[in-house]
């Protein structure tokens, strides 16, 4: 597309989408056509679009505006994007009377979130002349844009689609015609996790946000469910679920049903996971200033790669650090970070029988139950389960005790967390705990979508950092992880739960392999 010729474009549905993208279209010069059936949709459509142009002091693009209210007056638009309601029937009939009312080589594109853009396309003659388009809400505001590819899309039409989103100065990325394409099929972990946590008790809807946003992410999963809507964020959810026939990944939960059914459907509403009646309702955490230091002595990590920058946290926060106990020196705590069943079983075992029975032992629990530690030592109720994988990268340290562990110990543990700079978030015991878990269902639901041919792993990356802002791409945060360690959270996870939803795709599989 030559950038200087900009296309006319033809927008059906000025809602929330269809007006987000007539302004990103007017922005970059393009003559727009908005359509809506709906007479006063076009009239606030207006007020908006008249405001945010006004602010960029674009104000006389707005004459390139034609608000109308048939389908008949898109006849002159060369591309037209669809913004109807999620309805699988009405977007078919609205593609139908556009094919006579557009004929090629005017492009048709939907900006459908999770319906198969192949079977809007079937209600045209022409399904080469097909596709996706999918805006992210902010449309103006947010950076990336999913082509999606149909069975039956020409590569010239994905060609000048592509050409289109890199003239709105935004970045596309490439999809295929699977259901909630990339960004909103590799996400479904993050807010399908949070409501098992919360609906098995595990932790508190501020807990499970807390550990979320100490990991990176932007907002935790049940203020981000607040913010798109419950009952945006549960359509999404049922309509994957339905299209794949029940993949057992993208089960809805009874939690977010339940907030539907009560009306409670987040920000929009005034209540949702959080209540919105004042101005801090459900905002993001605050972010506690971090201070390392304070600690006295020695603490005893054992060897193994399950805690990684463990050692370092501890050096900075003041400990002397040692593997091997001193019976004339008694350590602060002792950390066991091995991962493998049986060097994990050994090693704590030793520390036990050789340590008093009042210094508290940290046992990481990413992919080793608690209650398994308490097998296989005789003091069970020192034990401290913690979140090895993680607890470099976030202030929030995710911490497990049992149910007998004595007030002073569990105090005394406190010390030494808060000494590393960490706020404790104490949880019920579960496998993988929080951040574990999220991260590497994320990771898994990637490798999934890379290997069924959705995208390529560096496209994934980039959409999910681009669409949801993401603090890593989730394949290359695997790298980092550890293929090895990703596999062996799942593998956890299923062993627990015995369900297809944690089964490892094959490809962390092949990944592990190479990366041990
Ligand atoms: P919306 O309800 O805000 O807007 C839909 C508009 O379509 C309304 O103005 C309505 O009057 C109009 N409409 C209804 N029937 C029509 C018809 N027969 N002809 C013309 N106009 C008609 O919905 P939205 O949130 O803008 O979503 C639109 C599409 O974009 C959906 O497919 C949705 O899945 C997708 N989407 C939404 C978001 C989001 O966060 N809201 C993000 C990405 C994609």
């Amino acid at each position: 597309m030559n950038a200087k010729i900009l296309p006319k474009i033809g927008i059906v549905g000025a809602g929330t989408m269809g007006s987000g993208i007539a302004l990103v279209a007017l922005y970059a010069g393009c003559e727009v056509y908005l359509q809506d059936a709906y007479i006063q949709m076009l009239e606030k459509a207006s007020e908006y679009l008249k405001k945010f142009l006004g602010k960029k002091g674009q104000g006389a693009d707005y004459k390139k505006l034609h608000l109308v209210s048939k389908l008949e007056d898109l006849a002159a638009a060369q591309i037209i994007i669809e913004a109807a309601p999620e309805q699988l029937a009405l977007k078919q009939e609205l593609f139908h009377q556009l094919d006579a009312i557009c004929p090629p080589p005017a492009i048709l594109a939907t900006n459908t979130s999770t319906l198969s853009v192949t079977a809007i396309a079937a209600a045209t003659q022409h399904p080469e002349r097909v596709a996706g388009l999918h805006f992210f809400n902010p449309a103006a505001v947010l950076p990336l844009v999913e082509v999606v590819r149909g069975a039956g899309t020409s590569p010239e039409t994905m060609g000048s689609l592509v050409a289109l989103v890199q003239a709105f100065g935004k970045t596309p990325v490439v999809t295929g015609d699977t259901p909630g394409f990339i960004v909103n099929r590799v996400a479904r972990p993050f807010y399908g996790e949070a409501l098992r946590l919360l609906g098995e008790r595990v932790a508190s809807v501020e807990q499970i946000d807390q550990i979320a946003e100490g990991g990176g992410f932007r907002m935790g999963p049940f203020r981000l469910m607040d913010l798109i809507g419950i009952d945006v964020n549960t359509a999404a959810m049922q309509s994957m679920y339905a299209q794949t026939f029940g993949e057992p990944r993208y089960r809805p939960h009874w939690l977010q049903m339940q907030k539907v059914a009560e009306g409670a459907l987040g920000r929009k509403s005034g209540r949702g996971f959080y209540e919105y009646k004042d101005e801090g309702g459900g905002m993001e955490g605050e972010k506690v200033k971090v201070e390392i230091g304070g600690g006295s002595g020695r603490v005893l990590i054992s060897e193994g790669t399950w805690a990684p920058g463990l050692a370092e946290f501890c050096g900075r926060a003041g400990y002397e650090i040692d593997s091997v106990p001193d019976p004339e020196q008694q350590p602060a705590a002792c950390f066991v970070a091995a991962g493998r069943h049986e060097e994990a079983a050994r090693l704590v075992a030793w520390y036990d029988e050789a340590l008093p029975a009042d210094v508290p032992m940290f046992v990481q629990c990413t992919e080793i139950g608690l209650s398994e530690y308490a097998n296989w030592v005789r003091n069970p109720n020192r034990l401290i389960g913690f979140d090895g994988l993680f607890l470099a990268h976030s202030p929030a340290a995710t911490l497990v005790h049992s149910d007998r562990m004595e007030a002073t110990l569990r105090s005394r543990a406190e010390k030494i967390i808060a000494h590393m700079g960490r706020t404790p978030v104490w949880i019920k015991e579960t496998p993988a705990l929080v951040l574990p878990r999220m991260v590497c269902l994320l990771i898994n639901e990637a490798a999934f979508a890379e290997l069924e041919g959705v995208a390529d792993g560096a496209t994934i990356d980039v959409a999910m950092k681009l669409g949801v802002n993401y603090p890593k791409g989730p394949l290359e945060w695997g790298k980092e992880l550890g293929y090895n360690k990703v596999q062996a959270v799942l593998d956890h996870l299923f062993s627990q739960y015995h369900e297809e939803r944690y089964r490892a795709c094959v490809l962390v599989r092949q990944w592990a392999r190479q990366a041990s």
